[in-house]
């Protein structure tokens, strides 16, 4: 794999009766008005040059059937996005399938990304979105912003943090910024659900973990690393890895169960951070997930930028072990996270030196 070979965004085969996905779906191009818009897209790692498509232009190889079975998932959620969009009631299992389709969105990026930069970590993608998609422990942290204006961009897809691990990014979409974080076990410790006192990184990039039975109550936060902007946050653990029979004696308790939108499915409840607290979110639609207050567009620019990278850091202190990894390989992850953090904070540098200097 060298970044050019083509392989569906979905299934990570070479794609069968060609096809092409817009990883950011056209109905929500047309719905903020940005599909002639040009959308930058950072700058090219081999030459410096400043990256800039015409959002229609940005597409992916895909299969034809993936291509057409996702789009399942795109009708499903276009109206729950749309009422989100405009503050309306939602219901649990309409966040169920939001998370799905951050997921979607979050390794469609990644891929695309890995396509524009040529595969510049010279990684070998494990997953593609079919994989990924509820697949571990995920959240989103919805901020509010002041209603002026449309926009749909997207935050932190251009780094080498989220090019070796694509498990965190943001996403503003008109009055509403989404950062969403998926990891394995992000959170089950601190909501109850059994969890990994230990973790491994193996060679294929997976990791095995020492599973420690749930302590089944919640510990706020559900993540130790704040947010820049305050906002609603929607969790849900995902334990499908936990299904095999070896770790199934930790699952089968009355708190994972009575927690779980689809227990035999290893598929947790959707719970809500809101207020300082941590309950289940209501299975009527409520109007729950949304904040109270809002902030100015103008002051989170580049804050939520610079915020997104540093959750990018943080995740990476949280990432397994590699002392059970040949020495090669050893070296090669801790050469691989020196760099994402000297790029990383390189990025967030610049940023504050453009604040200062008044550069947008
Ligand atoms: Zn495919």
């Amino acid at each position: 794999m060298n970044g050019t070979d083509k392989i569906c965004v979905f299934c990570g085969k070479p794609p069968t009766s060609k096809n092409k996905e817009h990883v950011i779906p056209q109905w929500l191009m047309a719905h903020t008005n940005v599909m002639d818009n040009n959308v930058r897209l950072g700058f090219d790692k081999h030459t410096g040059v400043i990256r800039e498509f015409v959002y229609k232009a940005f597409t992916f190889p895909a299969c034809e059937l993936c291509n057409s079975r996702f789009a399942e998932l795109e009708s499903i959620v276009k109206p729950i996005l749309l009422k989100l969009l405009s503050e309306s009631p939602l219901t649990n299992i309409d966040l169920h399938y939001l998370l799905d389709w951050f997921d979607k969105v979050r390794v469609g990026l990644w891929l695309g990304f890995y396509y524009l930069d040529k595969n510049i970590g010279n990684i070998t993608p494990n997953f593609h979105i079919q994989t990924r998609i509820t697949a571990h422990d995920r959240m989103l942290h919805i901020v509010k912003v002041e209603n002026i204006g449309q926009e749909l961009s997207f935050r932190g897809c251009d780094t080498l943090s989220f090019h070796f691990t694509p498990s965190c990014f943001s996403m503003t979409i008109n009055n509403f910024c989404f950062y969403n974080i998926s990891s394995p076990f992000l959170f089950a410790r601190r909501i109850g659900f059994p969890y990994p006192s230990k973790s491994y990184l193996r060679k294929d990039g997976l990791a095995d973990y020492s599973i420690e039975p749930a302590r089944e109550q919640i510990v706020r936060p559900l993540l130790l690393k704040p947010f820049a902007f305050s906002g609603v946050g929607i969790y849900q653990p995902i334990f499908k890895s936990l299904l095999r029979k070896e770790y199934s004696a930790y699952c089968n308790n009355d708190y994972v169960k009575s927690n779980s939108l689809s227990f035999e499915n290893g598929i947790g409840n959707i719970f809500i951070h809101s207020n300082g607290k941590v309950i289940a979110y209501p299975s009527d639609p409520a109007l729950d997930w949304c904040p109270s207050s809002y902030y100015d567009r103008i002051s989170m620019n580049p804050a939520i930028s610079i915020d997104t990278l540093e959750q990018q850091l943080h995740l990476e202190t949280l990432m397994p072990s590699t002392e059970k990894l040949p020495e090669c390989d050893k070296n090669w992850w801790k050469d691989a996270l020196c760099e994402t953090r000297r790029y990383a904070n390189g990025l967030i540098k610049t940023m504050k030196n453009n604040v200062k200097e008044g550069i947008s």
